[in-house]
């Protein structure tokens, strides 16, 4: 048995330099992460812009306009958005202009429509307006040519819609792994099913599909195995084509545990199958070519633990992604807690939040097949594997789950 330290440190060790680069369709690319700096091609704005729906106008010329003395102009054209004038606007001249459209030359104001009166040919000026005002200028939130962002910057709609502002139709992300998920047990039922007699539901699949899910992928999901060494193996084999093959249940020490002795057959090498950690003892860790195998435990708690620990980290460094952590934060504990020393333990807690101060208490019984306390639980606290006891007042620091 190895501490989760060292599991992970093996772990990391086994996933340097697997994934890659991909192009994708910036549409496509949310959540994932740039592999190369974005340059601006172009400036933005691409030329001067009216923010207001107005007039373009001369400031010399309106200067002192005021309620009392309004300032008459001669409207000699209209741009709309999208549209440019080929007038300029002179001595004396306004051109009416909207929100977005090119300011004409000659013009260095816009003055807004809420202070003119339109009547015919002629506005009333009733408010000095200085030089520059209402206009963006060309380059004034991007210069040709600068770098917008950084290999490494995770793809938001915000990023989704500077691209799409530049004209860049396709970047190059960090490639995401694909991950295929096995689950078996000849007790395991699907959804749908009607329970019978020494039977339940397979809740792993579900649960590891949506923190695939979590990570911005779609799992390739592998039909259920039975608890045989054919059925496992051929199951096996067709999962070491993905990059990370995940399995749950069939690897502690019953007679029908076969996980492990089909993974070596399949000439997966082991690195480890036990980690000092509680839900979550028996994992085992192995890498076929360039496929990481993780055989997750059965219990419903133990996988979604030790998905959370050990495999959504590497899921999220193929990604380019340096969040790979749970967010941590201070809380206070607001119950005594007991614990057995021995193995790191990894409590289900839920946060509420009193006097602008979070505190923590636990979400339910800790058991390793308990997903109600899991469910109802919004962060995990982690004690060291020494410890025995921590009284309620102490800070401590949990792991928030969203
Ligand atoms: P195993 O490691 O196969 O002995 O499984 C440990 C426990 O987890 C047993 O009680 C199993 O019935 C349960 N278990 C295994 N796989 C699943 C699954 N896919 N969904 C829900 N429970 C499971
Ligand atoms: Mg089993």
């Amino acid at each position: 048995m190895i501490d989760i330290v060292k599991a992970k440190e093996i772990i990391d060790r086994e996933s340097q330099g697997l994934g890659g680069m991909e192009e994708v369709s910036i549409v496509n690319g949310l959540n994932s992460v740039l592999f190369s700096d974005i340059y601006a091609n172009t400036d933005l704005p691409p030329y001067d812009r009216s923010a207001m729906d107005g007039y373009a106008v001369r400031s010399e010329d309106i200067e002192k306009a005021s309620e009392d003395i309004p300032i008459a102009l001669n409207i000699i054209d209209m741009v709309l958005a999208g549209s440019v004038s080929e007038k300029e606007a002179g001595h004396g001249k306004a051109i009416k202009i909207m929100t977005g459209g090119k300011v004409p030359a000659g013009a260095d104001t816009v003055v807004m429509k809420e202070f003119t009166e339109e009547d015919g040919d002629i506005v009333k000026v009733y408010k000095g307006v200085t030089k520059g005002k209402n206009i963006c200028y060309r380059g004034e939130d991007i210069k040709k040519g600068r770098i917008v962002l950084k290999k490494g910057s995770k793809i938001t709609p915000a990023v989704i819609a500077l691209c799409a502002s530049l004209g860049i139709s396709k970047v190059s992300v960090y490639k995401k792994p694909k991950v295929a998920i096995l689950t078996l047990g000849n007790e395991l039922l699907d959804i749908d099913e009607e329970l019978r007699d020494g039977k339940i539901r397979d809740s792993n699949k579900y649960a590891l599909i949506s923190q695939v899910n979590e990570c911005g992928i779609y799992p390739v999901i592998l039909e259920r195995a039975d608890d045989t060494f054919e059925d496992i193996y051929k199951k096996v084999i067709e999962g070491l084509n993905w990059d990370l093959l995940l399995t749950s249940g069939g690897i502690s020490v019953g007679d029908f545990d076969l996980v492990k002795k089909v993974f070596e057959e399949a000439g997966v090498k082991i690195f480890f199958d036990k980690v000092a950690i509680k839900p979550g003892k028996p994992i085992v860790f192995g890498k076929k070519d360039k496929t990481l195998v993780f055989g997750l435990p059965g219990n419903p708690v133990s996988t979604m633990i030790t998905f959370y620990e050990f495999v959504k980290p590497v899921i999220l460094k193929f990604m380019g992604r340096e969040d790979i952590s749970l967010r941590e934060t201070e809380a206070i504990l607001d119950e005594d807690i007991t614990i057995k020393p021995g193995r790191v333990k990894i409590l289900r807690v839920r946060t509420i939040k009193r006097d602008n101060k979070i505190f923590v208490s636990m979400s339910g019984h800790q058991g390793s097949a308990n997903l109600l306390s899991l469910a109802l639980s919004d962060a995990f606290l982690k004690i060291p594997a020494d410890k025995t006891e921590i009284k309620r007042g102490t800070k401590v620091t949990i792991q928030l789950l969203s």
